[in-house]
């Protein structure tokens, strides 16, 4: 076997929950571009149609737009369904879905950081927990999970966001442990800052804009396809020896 054909992916199929934009999207492009059939799982379903198209016309992928809302179990569960009636199999599972509610801890409600906990964490068990038995079918698996540098590092008035991303860790290696003798891999991503949605009231100050840069050590917030090739790895045969990481794409940011 020659080394560049353990990362293709034709005749996989990846399930993205969170895949119609920001970094989930971008992953989605790496998995497309890489021969795999794509399911994009989110809840804006224009904008999902709008992505699974694209990756038809650019990578010629075989994709579709599930609806999915990870805060409903039946929802999580429904999109997998689909997702095996359309393709016959999930290979791999992509949980990109997050969002953060920032703000001083005496200005937040319970309410504000349980619907954090809900989206970021019990949404990506949850859909592990219903993606898991369809792997175990094949005795193949590849669960990309998404932390962030907030899984590790701290800033101030980010407890609800940071403490759902270090849960993420856990459930990481938990899981990893789980199913490590199964042909399943868990690996996370730890991203640092990059340009989406998720972070416009960052973007649109640029005094906190700034101040996050001065932050990374390469000086600069990340290009979108700069989660790209890690995660391609971590979605590919070439990962067979590597679960339960937990790996930083953060220009540095970490390792400070
Ligand atoms: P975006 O805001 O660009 O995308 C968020 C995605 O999550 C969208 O696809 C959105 O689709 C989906 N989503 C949100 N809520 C739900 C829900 N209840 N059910 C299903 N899907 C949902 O964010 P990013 O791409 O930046 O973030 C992706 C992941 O990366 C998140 O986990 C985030 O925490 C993490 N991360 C991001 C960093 C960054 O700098 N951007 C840094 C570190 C980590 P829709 O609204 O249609 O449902």
């Amino acid at each position: 076997m020659k080394i560049l054909d353990l990362f293709k992916l034709d005749g996989h199929v990846a399930l993205i929950v969170g895949g119609n934009r920001g970094l989930g999207l971008s992953m989605a492009r790496a998995l497309a571009e890489a021969g795999a059939s794509i399911a994009i799982a989110a809840r804006d379903e224009e904008v999902s149609g709008k992505a699974a198209g694209e990756l038809a016309v650019e990578f010629n992928a075989e994709s579709s737009a599930v609806y999915c809302d990870v805060t409903d179990e039946q929802s999580v569960r429904a999109a997998v369904q689909k997702t095996v009636e359309r393709f016959g199999k999930i290979d791999i599972l992509i949980n990109s879905a997050g969002i953060n509610i920032r703000g001083a801890i005496e200005n937040l409600s319970v309410e504000e950081f349980n619907r954090v906990q809900q989206v970021n964490v019990t949404g990506s068990w949850v859909a592990c927990r219903e993606v898991v038995p369809v792997m175990k079918k094949n005795g193949y698996g590849r669960i990309i999970n998404i932390g962030s540098m907030l899984s590790v590092t701290a800033i101030p008035e980010r407890t609800p966001y940071a403490t759902s991303k270090g849960a993420i860790l856990q459930l990481t290696r938990s899981l990893a442990i789980e199913l490590a003798a199964q042909g399943i891999t868990v690996n996370a991503l730890m991203p640092g800052p990059f340009a989406t949605e998720l972070n416009l009231p960052l973007l649109n100050d640029p005094e906190k804009y700034r101040a996050f840069v001065s932050k990374v050590p390469m000086g600069r917030w990340g290009d979108l396809h700069e989660i790209a090739g890690i995660a391609l790895y971590l979605a590919s045969p070439a990962a067979s020896f590597t679960t339960g990481s937990c790996i930083p794409v953060d220009g540095g940011w970490i390792a400070i």
